[in-house]
């Protein structure tokens, strides 16, 4: 979990201003991209099953739509803040433009632990979250989508709430929907595949066959569930995972030297990636404490869980097998850990690039759900992989060329997009 003092917004300016420095950008462009152009934060009442009525805190901000309608999920955790939904929805921003597609940066969140609620009190925070914006989020306007604790159930509700509001049809509204009901097929695997259709052409950079490589992965959600099965698919071997324990409140790293079976791992899981750990042990997994999966003698770190996870203080911990990291949560590494990696030539495939698999595809849903016309699962995953290969090869060619850090060719590439959008609108 992250420390009390650790900013997520503070983190994400350092590495903005970073960038503004080497571009040069005037103080216009600075300033408004620095900031967010918008945000919303609201009470949403909501009365549960005990008949008490409780207020949950939620928030919208939309960091810039210079290039399209703002797009990013909504989180639901017990430890949101406002500084998190501000570092998400910049790095929103980034991640679009990274990979080129016509949208721009937003993120939303509610300070709640869905472990606690039933499924009347989620959908009811779910409604009364379109409620309070309403006139402010649409499929021309800003576009939501699920990410942490949040899925294609909370979408739907989402949906219809606004739909009722307005009184019509917007399938574009948000994406992450369910399949047959405006989602697009392969969504679910889109984050996961996207990670590992990156360092499947990191490890090629590098002249490493995957087959010869070992991971180790931090969470076992969505990300990282589909990006196991995907590295397995091409060879890798994963030999250890890390959840969150919800009973306990802290998190387990469980460990399988010869490689873990996803398949089996996943009968022990619960809809919020938390492994079993009696069960787990049963299998024959060594149970660890939560921070032992960064220690793993391995390849290849992917940290899939939450922001700051590799800082100055964990860093001294991975071992000096490892040869990539590739970020599939958001803000994993802090700026002085990317110190360290850059020193070291440690190969990073920086968050809004390696993730960025799951905006490309909510886009596709996007597209499909404006046309009423749905493609099939390969034709999805197939334009994915164009596009995330094409995003990777573009930052890498930079960072050669320039001999640049990857994370910094990325944001060149991208705050530059966004810089030209707002130029070219005469905001900057
Ligand atoms: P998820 O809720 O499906 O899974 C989160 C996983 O992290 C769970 O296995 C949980 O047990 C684990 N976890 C939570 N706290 C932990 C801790 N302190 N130590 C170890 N494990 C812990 O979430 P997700 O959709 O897989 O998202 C994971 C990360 O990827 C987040 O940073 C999210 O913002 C980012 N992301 C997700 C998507 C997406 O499409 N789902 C897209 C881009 C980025």
């Amino acid at each position: 979990m992250a420390s009390k003092a650790f900013n997520a917004f503070a983190m994400a300016q350092t590495q903005f201003d970073h960038i503004a420095d080497l571009l040069d950008l005037e103080s216009g462009t600075r300033e408004l991209l620095r900031n967010p152009m918008r945000e919303y934060a609201f009470n949403i009442p909501v009365r549960m099953d005990n008949g008490e009525m409780k207020i949950f805190r939620g928030f919208r901000v939309q960091h810039n739509d210079a290039r399209g309608p703002g797009k990013g999920g909504i989180r639901f955790h017990p430890l949101e803040t406002i500084d998190t939904v501000r570092a998400l929805s910049m790095w929103m921003t980034w991640k679009c433009a990274v990979v080129d597609i016509p949208l721009g940066g937003s993120k939303g969140g509610v300070i709640c632990d869905p472990h606690n609620l039933s499924m009347r009190e989620q959908e009811q925070i779910c409604r009364g979250w379109v409620r309070q914006l309403a006139r402010d989020i649409g499929p021309l306007r800003d576009v939501p989508a699920p990410d942490v604790m949040t899925n294609a159930q909370h979408m739907l509700w989402m949906l219809d709430e606004f739909e009722t509001i307005h009184g019509m049809h917007y399938p574009g509204l948000i994406t992450g929907k369910p399949v047959g009901m405006g989602g697009s097929l392969g969504r679910t695997e889109a984050t996961g595949f996207g990670v590992i259709f990156t360092l499947r052409e990191a490890l090629n950079d590098l002249d490493i066959r995957p087959e010869d490589t070992l991971a180790s992965v931090q969470g076992f959600g969505n990300v990282a569930q589909y990006a196991i099965r995907l590295y397995n698919q091409i060879g890798g071997t994963v030999t250890c995972v890390s959840s969150w324990d919800q009973k306990d409140e802290t998190s387990y790293s469980f460990r399988k030297k010869d490689g873990i079976d996803i398949d089996q791992l996943l009968k022990i899981t619960d809809r919020f990636g938390g492994i079993d750990k009696s069960k787990a042990q049963d299998l024959g997994y060594e149970v660890l404490s939560g921070d032992k999966w960064i220690e793993e003698e391995v390849d290849i770190l992917i940290p899939a869980a939450l922001e700051n996870q590799v800082n100055a203080e964990t860093i001294t911990q991975i071992s000096n097998r490892v040869k990539v990291i590739a970020e599939g949560a958001n803000g994993p590494t802090t700026p002085e850990a990317d110190k360290v990696f850059a020193a070291k030539k440690i190969f990073m495939i920086p968050d809004f690039l390696a993730n960025a698999g799951g905006v490309t595809c909510s886009y596709f849903e996007q597209v499909q759900s404006n046309m009423n016309l749905y493609w099939e699962k390969d034709e999805v995953l197939g334009k994915l992989d164009v596009k995330m290969t094409s995003a990777f090869l573009a930052v890498n060619e930079l960072a050669k060329k320039k001999k640049l850090y990857m994370r910094d060719a990325a944001y060149v590439i991208a705050i530059n997009r966004v810089a030209q959008a707002c130029k070219d609108r005469g905001w900057a």
